[in-house]
């Protein structure tokens, strides 16, 4: 591939936004970062006041465009990803859900399949990097929106043969279900980032599972335990929950949906303060129903998934009482942050790219526009809209020519 230059624009770097700096791309990665505008003896993408922003980095999203990842077939995963690469993500984390252990083995071997097409061809949607083993191992009094028939204690057998797979790069498991702990052994053995989700665990079932490796909650405030709910669990003296466990742990990361709908702007920018963007990533936690119309959906597999009806804003359980994850990209909630919660761009991108990518252990080669990685960068307009993605240095998405090279 030819060397080429980023320029005249707002570079967003992982601690501040650098102006009047160029990127050399070569060879599908980020060759020099120059401290002056691009020469123009080399060929560049003037950015035009624009900003450049790492590709974003989701660790937990179960899919987009109509396709849920547990549809368990090869076009469904890339329907998926393809999806969100239009809303700036350029590297993601397939998503199971509590399904039986037939349709988790299809999820991840359409996954393979997949990510096998994707190294022969770089415009197939955002890089799979694992898969986040999620469901079946939720706590039964913190499900949510998913099917309590698929749920279960984790046992040895099952998951042993997930974990050997090579697929699974992140494992949630519930603090409290029996087996839980040598879930956690086994699953930080297996180079997982472990975590904990769905789950109403207090303080010390969390101390234990600390040790036994878990370094991550899901969704902070979502279908997790709080000091109230763990009054009703173990009446009093009240105990401290995962919301304590994790401001209080600085080894502990967590995450947030920053759609607008889950949680308010004054618990995002809490967050943000509190845990801050060292170890607080961005999540979409989003459904099939991204980028379609309002109306019923699946979550899960197309046949059997749980009903859950999107009302164009965010996914609701089918009774209508309750969230039910999100339908929107990396792309809103980075907006979101910046615009509403009112925090700097590069604190709102960095919990979208470089965090995520610490915590998965990706970031030696995706995460920042840092010398050596791999050229997976975002344009974004004046209002943060997307307007290219690049992938390995090489376009495969531009929303002004509304065209896909896919
Ligand atoms: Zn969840
Ligand atoms: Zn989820």
């Amino acid at each position: 591939m030819q060397q080429f230059v980023f320029g005249g624009g707002h570079i967003v770097l992982p601690d501040r936004v650098a102006e009047d700096i160029s990127i050399v791309i070569g060879d599908g990665r980020i060759e020099a970062i120059l401290p002056h505008p691009p020469s123009p003896a080399l060929p560049r993408v003037d950015l035009e006041g624009r900003w450049l922003v790492p590709g974003f980095v989701d660790l937990h999203v179960h899919g987009g465009g109509g396709a849920d990842f547990m549809d368990g077939d090869v076009e469904a995963v890339l329907t998926a990803c393809h999806a969100h690469l239009r809303h700036g993500t350029t590297t993601i984390f397939p998503t199971t859900t509590t399904g039986s252990p037939h349709r988790i083995t299809a999820m991840l071997d359409a996954c393979r399949k997949a990510i096998e097409q994707q190294q022969q061809n770089v415009l197939l949607g955002a890089r799979m990097e694992g898969i986040h083993l999620y469901g079946p191992y939720f706590a039964p009094d913190k499900v949510g929106c998913h099917s309590t028939e698929g749920c279960r204690p984790p046992e040895a057998k099952e998951y042993l043969a997930y974990l050997a797979s090579g697929m699974v790069k992140i494992a949630t498991c519930a603090a409290e279900l029996p087996g839980a702990t040598e879930f956690y052994r086994q699953a930080a053995q297996a180079g997982c980032l472990v975590t904990c989700g769905h789950s109403n665990a207090s303080w010390s079932e969390m101390e234990l599972a600390y040790r036994a490796g878990l370094r991550h909650v899901d969704h902070f405030w979502c279908a997790m335990s709080s000091v109230a709910s763990l009054r009703q669990r173990f009446g009093t003296p009240m105990q401290a929950s995962m919301a304590e466990f994790v401001l209080a742990t600085a080894e502990m990361s967590t995450e947030v949906i920053a759609d607008g709908c889950h949680l308010a702007p004054e618990l995002l920018r809490f967050a943000y303060q509190l845990i801050g963007p060292q170890r607080l990533c961005l999540v979409t936690d989003c459904n099939r129903a991204l980028d379609q119309p309002p109306g019923q959906y699946r979550f899960g597999h197309f046949e059997d998934g749980t009903l859950l009806y999107s009302d164009g804003q965010v996914g609701w359980t089918s009774d209508r009482k309750s969230l039910a994850s999100s339908v929107r990209g990396l792309d809103w909630m980075v907006r979101h942050m910046v615009s509403v919660v009112g925090i700097p761009l590069h604190d709102a991108v960095r919990m979208a790219s470089l965090t995520p990518a610490q915590r998965s252990g990706i970031d030696h080669h995706v995460g920042s526009i840092s010398i050596g990685k791999r050229a997976d960068l975002v344009v974004l307009n004046k209002e943060l809209q997307v307007e290219q993605v690049f992938l390995g240095g090489q376009l495969v998405f531009d929303s002004l020519q509304d065209r896909d090279y896919a």
